[in-house]
């Protein structure tokens, strides 16, 4: 029987793997369950799941969870605030389910990895923010990392067993921690793999122009034709940051330089990921657009279970379309490459800005189109510095998201 923790149990994802857990009683428990604000909702969680330890993100709420937790007539212990979360990752479980949004999830994640914890990693921007840390920490624990982002559990599945089991799992330390980048000289091209080929939805204003951009508004943003998901992620999807950070990721699990990750628009979502081998063969994972399939992938992982989802009616679907992403238009995507290629602190600059600016989009107080803009203003505001340390990350975190509250508050609206 797994133990399994999930961090983040009250989101989309949270919800995806519960749903995939409940599905398997004799391989798989929730031992753990976190979330940050929804009391209720994690308390009824622990109704249904029975889990030995409750988190509240915010420590504030620690005492209201107990209470309830005692009044529903539970034993799941209470726990809350920063030090809760630590313990849920790297406590009493076998797998961690990284599921937290933002880079409120980047010390769990962490300590799930330092901890030797097998790591099924949703919070892609905890791998962006400190890819070299992350993979340090992995192997610091000798635990392994399963993606859940559904492009990299795509290309997961799609690269031979072995470079997998050897890069991911128990593999050696591959880092140069000064420069906070990937030291193999091509790891990638070991496994025979040319490119790595990423697929995009386009989001809801696919084929749209920046013009027709101007005014729109969160409700729309969210409404993702193929993915029903968090709003930041949604917010990203529709700007192609959501791809921007995910070139990013691909490069620290994968081993990849970015002129061998290439995005392509897939406006039916049903490609998830490609890879390209030096002999000309593509291989490709499909299915439908359900994060429990990637999620039942990793938690059986290198077994094969039920995931709820229905199989693809090939004949049905009749064509799968492909065509290039607009990068003027969705200019976000090509700053993501830029803050790769800057490497150091870029890309951690790069996502705090990203993080405030739909954040303030979402609660109405800056335009779609600015989100980009002040992204790229933040990042020419502030020099890439190498990466020594968590310390000189969570410094660059603060400073960008400062420096990009103030240029808000100096008229980006
Ligand atoms: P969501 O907004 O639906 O859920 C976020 C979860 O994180 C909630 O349980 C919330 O309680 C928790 N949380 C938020 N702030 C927190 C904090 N400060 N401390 C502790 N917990 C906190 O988001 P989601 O769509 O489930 O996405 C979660 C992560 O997975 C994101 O990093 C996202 O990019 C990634 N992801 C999501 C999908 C998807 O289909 N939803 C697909 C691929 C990757
Ligand atoms: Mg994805």
């Amino acid at each position: 029987m797994k133990r399994i923790a999930v961090l983040g149990a009250t989101g989309s994802i949270g919800a995806s793997a519960l749903d995939v857990i409940a599905r398997h009683p004799d391989r798989f428990r929730a031992s753990v369950l976190a979330a940050h604000r929804k009391v209720d909702e994690l308390v009824a969680l622990c109704v249904r799941f029975q889990p030995d330890l409750a988190v509240i993100a915010d420590a504030a709420l620690e005492t209201q969870l107990r209470d309830k937790l005692a009044s529903a007539g539970l034993s799941t212990r209470a726990a809350g605030g920063a030090a809760g979360l630590l313990e849920a990752a790297s406590g009493d479980c076998d797998t961690v389910i990284a599921a937290i949004v933002g880079a409120a999830g980047l010390e769990s994640t962490l300590a799930a990895a330092r901890a030797g914890k097998r790591l099924l990693l949703a919070n892609k921007e905890a791998v962006v923010m400190a890819g070299a840390l992350l993979l340090d920490a992995l192997h610091t624990g000798g635990g392994d990392l399963i993606p859940i982002d559904s492009e990299h559990n795509a290309i997961f599945q799609c690269l031979p067993f072995q470079w997998g089991q050897t890069r991911l799992i128990k593999r050696p330390s591959l880092l140069d921690k000064q420069s906070n980048r990937s030291i193999e000289s091509d790891p990638i091209e070991k496994a025979g793999v040319r490119r790595i080929v990423l697929t995009a939805s386009g989001g809801p204003f696919r084929g749209r122009k920046r013009a027709e951009l101007a005014t729109i508004t969160p409700a729309q943003a969210c409404a993702h034709p193929n993915w029903s998901m968090g709003r930041k992620i949604s917010v990203d999807s529709a700007t192609l940051m959501n791809k921007g950070l995910e070139v990013i990721e691909a490069h620290w699990l994968f081993g990849a330089a970015p002129a061998q990750i290439e995005v392509v628009v897939h406006p039916q979502s049903l490609v998830h990921s490609l890879v390209e081998y030096a002999d000309g063969s593509m291989l490709a994972q499909l299915g439908n657009p359900d994060m429990r399939t990637a999620l039942a992938h990793a938690l059986a992982w290198p077994q094969r279970v039920d995931a709820g989802v229905p199989a693809l009616d090939l004949i049905r679907i009749g064509q799968l379309q492909f065509e290039a992403p607009d990068r003027d238009t969705f200019a976000c995507l090509d700053l993501a490459y830029r803050a790769l290629a800057a490497g150091g602190t870029a890309p951690t600059i790069l996502n705090a800005a990203n993080e405030v600016a739909v954040a303030a989009f979402l609660d109405g107080n800056l335009s779609f189109l600015a989100i980009a803009e002040l992204i790229e203003a933040t990042l020419g505001a502030m020099p890439a510095e190498p990466v020594h340390s968590i310390e000189t990350l969570l410094h660059a975190d603060l400073t960008a998201r400062q420096i990009a509250q103030r240029k808000m508050r100096q008229g980006f609206c």
